[in-house]
């Protein structure tokens, strides 16, 4: 038997083998009006399923809303921009969306060389195809966590991703060399997600300069940027309001940061990830649920259903605003460098040597054989 998963939570099972095509007619489903997948891939209605297979019907759109452009059966329907496309035109949203944040914002050019962090989810393997897609020079950083499965699949995930783009994948084996994030993140009293921001930060930063990238690349969504605006508004935290932006020019060491996709919402990176066959890792990171981050996007996420376009509005209209709150917080940042690494640094030793440094005493005190007096 064929198992076919309902949207409307239903299960029906069907004899096999059967092409897709069939098996819709059966259901009395119109074609053009669900997609058909099997685990991550989708199925075009000549395709054939096997007995013993699963496969998942998801509505392409209920009421049978038409797209804006064209007219034809649409696959997504964006409320915020009161608007509903087929997927051709879509695709054409979507990259005029990535295109616009670039060009807004002055990202970077088809010259420079752009290093984007991936992380095996669909953000930043989205970003990374689409900048590809659109003839930038984009390579890839992948920061091994050493998060046990999860680091596991989610590397073998942005492999795949690699080969299918042809492109360079500069992978740093964090985890697994020097110390998992876990135990790191204990040793230090810091939260996992705290540790891992620093890792992160640290490398990006000095594989761009090292290997001489022009910009590094993040796949932060309007989601991702509208909670960490809220978070920072409730603490009323003026400096760090005034320094969100898509854009972190170079300064002091620091290579420029950008967020290409600051314009889409986490739902139409899914969508377009989805529709696009991108292969990307379902799981949350295990490490980050408490995270309050996720607290806000839920927040957000009850207010958009109900006023739809408030996230959109919110950060957009902040970042035509942001000068109010650049001019508030006008005392210059100090600057330094961390005398370990020669990196930026706000303290003589950088966050992310004072974790060396921990790691460092934890092998030291490793090799005292068990018993042994500290002779100093
Ligand atoms: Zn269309
Ligand atoms: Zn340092």
């Amino acid at each position: 038997m064929i198992r076919v998963n309902h949207y409307n939570g239903k299960t029906v099972e069907i004899e096999g083998p059967k092409r897709v095509r069939e098996i819709l007619k059966q259901l009395g489903v119109l074609e053009n009006t669900v997609l058909v997948a099997r685990g991550d891939e989708l199925l075009t209605p000549d395709r054939t399923v096997q007995e013993g297979e699963e496969i998942e019907l998801i509505p392409v759109i209920s009421g049978g809303m038409k797209c804006k452009v064209c007219g034809q059966t649409a696959v997504i329907s964006l409320p915020r921009h009161n608007s509903a496309f087929c997927r051709d035109h879509f695709f054409e949203f979507f990259y005029h969306q990535v295109k616009r944040g670039i060009n807004q914002f002055r990202m970077f050019t088809h010259r420079d060389r752009i290093l984007v962090c991936v992380s095996g989810g669909k953000d930043s393997l989205t970003l990374w195809y689409v900048l590809s897609q659109m003839g930038y020079n984009a390579d890839g950083l992948y920061i091994d966590l050493g998060i046990g499965d999860y680091s596991e699949a989610s590397l073998e995930m942005t492999e795949k991703m690699a080969e299918t783009l042809n492109r360079r994948l500069i992978v740093i084996p964090f985890g697994s060399q020097k110390m998992p994030i876990a135990p790191l993140a204990k040793r230090a009293r810091r939260t996992a997600c705290s540790v891992c921001g620093t890792v992160k930060r640290y490398y990006f930063n000095r594989v761009a300069l090292e290997e001489g990238y022009d910009v590094v690349a993040t796949g932060h969504n309007l989601d991702d940027e509208v909670a960490r605006l809220l978070g920072n508004i409730l603490r009323w935290n003026i400096p760090f309001v005034a320094k969100q932006s898509p854009v972190l020019e170079e300064e002091n060491g620091l290579r420029r940061k950008v967020k290409p996709m600051f314009r889409l919402t986490e739902q139409e990176i899914a969508a377009f990830a989805f529709l696009n066959r991108i292969q990307y890792i379902r799981q949350e990171c295990p490490m980050s649920r408490d995270s309050t981050s996720l607290l806000y996007k839920r927040a957000l996420n009850l207010i958009e259903e109900e006023s739809p376009g408030t996230k959109h509005f919110f950060y957009l209209e902040f970042l035509k605003k942001s000068h109010i709150f650049k001019a508030l917080s006008s005392d210059e940042e100090p600057r330094g460098t961390c005398t370990v690494c020669g990196g930026p640094s706000l303290t003589e030793v950088c966050s992310f040597c004072r974790l060396l440094r921990r790691i460092e005493k934890e092998e030291q005190s490793m090799k005292q054989p068990l018993g042994a007096e500290t002779t100093e």
